[in-house]
Parts: structure tokens; sequence; C-alpha cells
């Protein structure tokens, strides 16, 4: 197995341009270490959120929807580096962040590295209603394609109904029944036990 390179990147230059007038951005000077594309430090204020571990737990990304612990490996670029690469920012990563952003220690790192599966760290799809696609068809939440005379609707996280055979719609609908009978049994057990 190759060996992971963990080389340190070199020292911040400490040359820094003359006095300046203060501006907004230098009344909030950026916090987030050095730039994990050009390791310069001018304006690094934009997150990369990797599906993937970070070096030290606790320290990186986590979702309060799917409760996902802060875990999940980030990158830091810098506003140039955002401006000139756009949506190939994340595969132009070479650091990240060991440890807050801030810490300014950074670890080497590629984009086309394979993630073991115990290193992985993602989202769980079934509970963002907004990262749902059809695989049959690719509409998503936001673009629902025709079902007869209405939009459809989600079987799955993966199925809209436009695309399910009947089976599969029969299935749901009786699952959606059962669902709400045991719920409207819930609300009338409910309503009887509560006793101000
Ligand atoms: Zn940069
Ligand atoms: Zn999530
Ligand atoms: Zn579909
Ligand atoms: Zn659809």
């Amino acid at each position: 197995m190759p060996k992971r390179n963990t080389a340190t990147p070199p020292p911040p230059t400490t040359d820094r341009p003359g006095p300046q007038r203060e501006s907004p951005d230098n009344l909030n000077p950026p916090t987030l270490g050095r730039c994990g594309i050009c390791l310069g430090a001018e304006k690094v204020r934009t997150l990369i959120q990797l599906h993937r571990r970070a070096p030290v737990p606790g320290t990186g990304w986590g979702c309060v929807v799917c409760n996902l612990p802060a875990d999940g490996a980030i990158g830091v670029a810098c506003d140039a580096c955002c401006e000139k690469l756009g949506d190939q920012l994340p595969g132009a990563l070479r650091w990240i962040c060991v440890g807050y952003a801030a810490e300014d220690r950074r670890l080497s790192y590629s984009p086309d590295e394979a993630v073991p599966p115990e290193r992985a760290f993602d989202h769980d799809r079934a509970l963002h209603i907004e990262l749902w696609k059809c695989a049959v068809c690719g509409c998503t939440n936001d673009n629902p394609c025709d079902d007869g005379d209405a939009p459809c609707f989600w079987l799955s996280a993966s199925l809209c109904s436009a695309c399910a055979s009947d089976d599969q719609r029969d299935a749901h609908s009786k699952a959606l029944y059962e669902f709400r009978a045991r719920q409207h049994a819930e609300f009338h057990r409910w309503i009887h036990s509560y006793k101000p």
C-alpha cells in the first residue's frame, strides 16, 4: 500500500505589504489559515466539505439534519482560487486541514485517492429530501416530473411515482394507509390518556 505523504507545507510567508488602509477585509482578518490549493493566506474564507473523515475527529463538518458528528474532513480555499477554479475547486485541493482550519496545520491530499470504507463520511441521504433523485428518470425534489396530471411524488429516495410499476405503487399506498391507521390509533390513545 502506498504510504500517505505526511510532509508539512512550507511555513507561512512573513513579508507583508506596507501599512494598509482599514477596509472591512482588514478589520475582519481571515482566520482559516492557508489555502489548500495555493497555500496563500490572503482572503481564505471558503470551506470545502469532503466525503471522508477528518484527520482529527470533532474538528470537521457535521450535520444536524442526519445527526453526523463533526468528523468530516475540510479543505479551505482563498477567494482567488475560488474565482479561478469555479466548479473545479474541490478537484484542485492539495492540502486538507488537520484540526481546526485556523490552526494552519495541513495534510497533503489527492482528490483522486480512493477512500477506504472506514474513512468514508457522508450524509444519510434518506434524511435529506433535497438530495433525493429518481434513479430512472433523474427527477429531483425541486424538479418533479409529470405523473399523469400532477407532479410525481416519492416512493423512496431513488424512485418517483411516475417511474414506479403498478405493484410498487400499490405497495406504497398500502404502507402509507397502514402508517396513517397506526398514527390515528396513537392519536386516540394519546387523547384518552391526556389528563392535565
Ligand atoms: Zn488559493
Ligand atoms: Zn446530513
Ligand atoms: Zn422517475
Ligand atoms: Zn419524477
